[in-house]
């Protein structure tokens, strides 16, 4: 069994390393959040276009399109090294609207919105997800009607995520009512700041900001439809697969496990080292192995995705481990924490500064973003397993 990663990876992550962290200046590094959430500030657009000027942006596009053509295994290393610095990660144009486009769209959209990806320029977000499309996507009710050179669009999204500052929306639209509903789906690009589109704040409870949008007749000429008419299911799908191997980064958890670990050493209570303390001990071994565990459902993901094979089971176990994991560590932390650690983030006297008191909601969202838990169970026993679904 071999672990190693090639030398000529060694070394790109070397690079990256050292070139994400030179770029890491005051206020880049979010430390009111653990790492997954995406806010938009002047100074991380200003560390993306650092990370286009030094053409860590579509590392793995091909070079025709201005991509350095690298096997999609340094997609992985960048993002683990992103997520190492705590740096923001790399936005949604470069893995899903970029790669679709590259697979599946036409020179005009290619020509359109590929060298601004590159060069950090435009930023997007994403609007699948309805009140009643959630995990069962194909149900989405957004309508597209036919009309002279392009689409009528009426209909509401939910959960769009960077809706409120984002340049274009990628929208997945009902284009046909006939046949199985994931038959009659299709991708559009629109300006998400046109004046039929509202967009409005939801909080989560974890005081990130994602947004319900009303899009009112909203007109689409043929040119912004990806793709053929009809197909976007699959545009999707494949598109989540993609990002797989880097949506759940290692090294996130790593950084939290490590912060947990370090308040475990270090502190006392009533006289006595917690460290000292039998169930604290046993509680941090045990999270220990299970950090090693997801190390380990990582690298499986990344074995399959560089063998050319299929990386859904082990993305869906990868998955299911590395989001409940990161509640139990959150959970662990609170507990050790005692009162103290509902204090406030940055609350100088709190335990770990109120970082506990941050991660604990925080811990609750990856277990329902990019398909809910439930979901990747059921694609483990139906897929994996050969489980016939219930009926
Ligand atoms: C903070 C945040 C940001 C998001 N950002 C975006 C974004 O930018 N763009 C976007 O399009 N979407 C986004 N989403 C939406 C996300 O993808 C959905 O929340 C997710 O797909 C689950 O859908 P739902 O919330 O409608 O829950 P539902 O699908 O209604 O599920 C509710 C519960 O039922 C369970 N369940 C559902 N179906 C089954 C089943 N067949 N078997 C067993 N259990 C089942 C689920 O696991 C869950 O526990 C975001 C969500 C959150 C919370």
């Amino acid at each position: 069994m071999d672990f190693e990663f090639s030398a000529e990876e060694l070394e790109f992550r070397t690079r990256a390393r050292e070139y994400i962290r030179a770029q890491c200046k005051p206020g880049v590094i979010n430390e009111d959040a653990d790492g997954t959430r995406f806010v938009d500030t002047p100074v991380r657009r200003e560390f993306m276009r650092a990370m286009a000027a030094a053409g860590y942006l579509g590392v793995s596009w091909p070079k025709e399109y201005g991509g350095r053509g690298l096997p999609l295994i340094y997609d992985y290393h960048l993002a683990e090294e992103i997520a190492a610095a705590g740096a923001p990660q790399i936005g949604k144009g470069v893995g899903i609207i970029g790669r679709t486009l590259i697979a599946h769209g036409s020179e005009f959209l290619k020509q359109q919105f590929l060298p601004k990806i590159l060069n950090a320029e435009i930023e997007f977000a994403i609007g699948y997800s309805e009140p009643d499309a959630g995990s069962d996507l194909a149900s989405l009710k957004l309508r597209a009607t036919r009309e002279g050179n392009g689409w009528r669009i009426n209909g509401q999204k939910r959960f769009t995520t960077s809706g409120h500052f984002a340049d274009w929306y990628l929208l997945a639209a009902r284009t046909s009512t006939e046949g199985p509903k994931h038959k009659g789906i299709t991708l559009f690009l629109t300006p998400m700041k046109a004046p039929n589109i509202q967009v409005n704040g939801m909080p989560t409870l974890d005081g990130e900001r994602t947004n319900e949008v009303f899009l009112d007749n909203v007109f689409i000429g043929d040119e912004y439809v990806i793709g053929e008419v009809n197909r976007g299911f699959y545009y999707i799908s494949e598109a989540l697969d993609f990002e797989r191997h880097t949506l759940f980064s290692f090294a996130m958890l790593e950084r939290i496990f490590a912060v947990y670990l370090d308040y475990v050493r270090t502190v006392s209570r009533n006289g006595r080292p917690l460290r000292a303390d039998p169930v604290v001990r046993r509680t941090t071994a045990r999270l220990a192995s299970e950090v090693e565990i997801a190390r380990m459902h990582s690298l499986r993901v990344v074995d399959a995705v560089v063998h050319g094979r299929s990386s859904n089971i082990e993305a869906a176990m990868g998955k299911i481990w590395w989001s409940e994991l990161y509640q139990r560590i959150a959970n662990a932390a609170i507990e050790i924490a005692g009162p103290g650690g509902w204090l406030k983030l940055h609350t100088p006297e709190a335990p770990a500064k109120g970082y506990f008191q941050m991660l604990y909601p925080s811990a609750v969202l990856p277990t329902i973003g990019a398909g809910a838990n439930e979901i990747s169970r059921n694609i483990i026993a139906r897929r994996g397993l050969g489980l016939p679904n219930p009926t």
